[in-house]
């Protein structure tokens, strides 16, 4: 059976378990409890706190988990990343209070850091050469320079909301992180069989949130210079229309270039144009 860890509660949870179910697992009343099977895949949740999840996995307690790259980094384990899930994209940056007068990193030079990530700061500053005292706290690191406790922090930032709150402004990006999919070094053949069905349907379910299904009626004379305008995946499918002269197109488009592919198909003589979300999308 497959082990896969994810985070017991916080932010990683609900869509740990949202991507896990899009993949047709089934998982049942999931909270509150720490270790639940799932009904249709091989395989077991374990919800653990999010620090202890990549020593578990590089231990194989877990064979599988979903945790941020952020994490992996500070706890520097042996595990392999399969894939990036893009979800939990954060930073995790230096700040220091607003009136404090930071030039460039060489401001904390000899300064008291607080963290909750002692091992990955401590890198970044020896890369650059910066000898500061790191003092290392569990959390609330916002407030540990309003407090006297230190000049600056190294804390995780999505939108820079809490810093702005706490008077702080963020000087220096250390790492750029993201929810992803690990998994132990040494599996067995049949749990990599069940990885590798796993990750088949993540890619599925990825690669779907990019793209919309397109529907639309056009005269059959401008249906190559339709296609031409759709990328998709190998070709269109025409269908007839009851009236002469006309087909329906179907297709798919990436929903990044939604609005230009529709502005050009309207500017060809496609009317009636539908668009829906795509499931799945199996190449
Ligand atoms: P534990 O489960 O041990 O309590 P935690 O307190 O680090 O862990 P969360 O605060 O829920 O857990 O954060 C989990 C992960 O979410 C982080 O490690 C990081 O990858 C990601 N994350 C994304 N944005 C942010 C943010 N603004 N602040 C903190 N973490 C973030
Ligand atoms: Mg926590």
């Amino acid at each position: 059976m497959l082990k896969i860890a994810i985070q017991k509660s916080g932010r990683l949870y609900d869509q740990s378990i949202r991507l896990l179910n899009e993949c047709g697992l089934i998982i049942d009343n999931a909270k509150g409890q720490l270790k639940v099977s799932v009904q249709n895949f091989d395989a077991e949740i374990l919800f653990l706190r999010n620090s202890d999840i990549p020593k578990y996995t590089e231990s194989g307690v877990a064979d599988l988990a979903i945790v941020g790259e952020n994490v992996i980094q500070e706890m520097n384990v042996e595990v392999k990343k399969l894939i990036q899930l893009g979800f939990s994209k954060c930073r995790l940056s230096i700040a220091t209070p607003k009136q404090s007068n930071y030039n460039s990193i060489l401001s904390l030079q000899q300064k008291k850091i607080a963290t909750s990530y002692p091992n990955t700061l401590q890198r970044y500053l020896q890369s650059q050469n910066i000898d500061a005292s790191i003092h290392q706290i569990s959390g609330s690191v916002e407030i540990a320079p309003n407090i006297g406790l230190a000049d600056a922090i190294c804390d995780l930032v999505s939108s820079g909301n809490t810093l702005f709150k706490n008077n702080l402004v963020e000087q220096e990006v250390i790492l750029h992180s993201q929810a992803a999919l690990y998994a132990n070094e040494n599996t067995s053949k049949t749990k990599k069989d069940l990885i590798e069905q796993l990750l088949f349907r993540i890619e599925s379910v990825q690669r779907a949130k990019a793209f919309d299904y397109i529907l639309f009626n056009i005269p059959n004379k401008n249906i190559k210079l339709a296609s031409s305008i759709l990328p998709g995946l190998k070709s269109p499918t025409i269908i007839p229309l009851l009236t002469p002269d006309w087909s329906s197109v179907h297709s798919v488009i990436e929903k990044k270039q939604y609005w230009q592919i529709i502005n050009k198909l309207k500017s060809i003589g496609a009317e009636g144009i539908l668009v829906s979300p795509v499931q799945k999308m199996v190449l």
